[in-house]
């Protein structure tokens, strides 16, 4: 067996005892693969074995990568990660089935407006800067309403919130402010926990969990 495919078994299995050992019932979030800097060759034993979520933080990165993959493989679907700017929303909404970051009113007409051009209808989740970070992108949390209304207008597909938390603190401080808000909007998805936080994010009932180094190993 490919050593992605073990750590993707393993992590499967982490998450479903973390999930008994809470005690919660008819819950299972979704793992998103994050290849972001990772060949094919990694890549396919995991499509091979039937995974069905990635995910890329790079417009070009991804259409070169998986282009073909998703013409072939039709269940394949892939989420945009990073930020995204308004020059590449024509590709982005072309090759990618969800957006994780979108968090502003330009970038959300953008991809309104483009979708409807290629008669394409995304998944999106609106990015909170839950840190209030300088250096993150994403809308800060008293200002989402705002820009969920305004997407509502626009007819996007908005699905749930989604956030980085600052590095080495309490995530579950910023895990629970996020989980809070996505609930006052009625939202069925959330979209919380990386390598380092994935755990915690479970305790939060988030329906998506973005693992990149667990899966493939370091990114060089
Ligand atoms: C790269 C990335 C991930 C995956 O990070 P790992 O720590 O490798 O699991 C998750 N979410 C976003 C937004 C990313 O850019």
């Amino acid at each position: 067996m490919h050593k992605n495919v073990k750590n993707l078994i393993d992590l499967t299995t982490e998450v479903k005892e973390k999930i008994n050992t809470i005690g919660k019932k008819n819950y299972e979030p979704k793992i998103i693969a994050v290849s972001k800097t990772f060949s094919l060759e990694s890549i396919n034993p995991l499509i091979d074995y039937g995974h069905i979520h990635f995910g890329e933080n790079k417009v070009q990165e991804a259409t070169q990568k998986w282009l073909n993959l998703k013409g072939v493989n039709k269940s394949i679907k892939l989420h945009m990660l990073g930020k995204l700017q308004t020059n590449k929303v024509k590709q982005a909404v072309a090759i990618f089935d969800y957006i994780h970051s979108v968090d502003s009113i330009k970038l959300a007409t953008k991809i309104a407006n483009e979708q409807i051009r290629q008669n394409r209808s995304l998944k999106i989740f609106l990015q909170i800067n839950i840190g209030e970070e300088s250096q993150k992108s994403g809308v800060l949390l008293n200002e989402v309403n705002q820009l969920a209304a305004e997407c509502k207008t626009l007819s996007l597909d908005v699905v749930g919130l989604m956030c980085l938390p600052p590095i080495s603190t309490d995530v579950s401080k910023y895990f629970s402010l996020i989980k809070e808000k996505n609930d006052e909007l009625k939202f069925n998805e959330l979209s919380l926990g990386m390598s380092s936080d994935y755990l915690e994010a479970i305790e939060f009932n988030t329906t998506f969990i973005r693992v990149g180094t667990k899966i493939f190993g370091k990114r060089y």
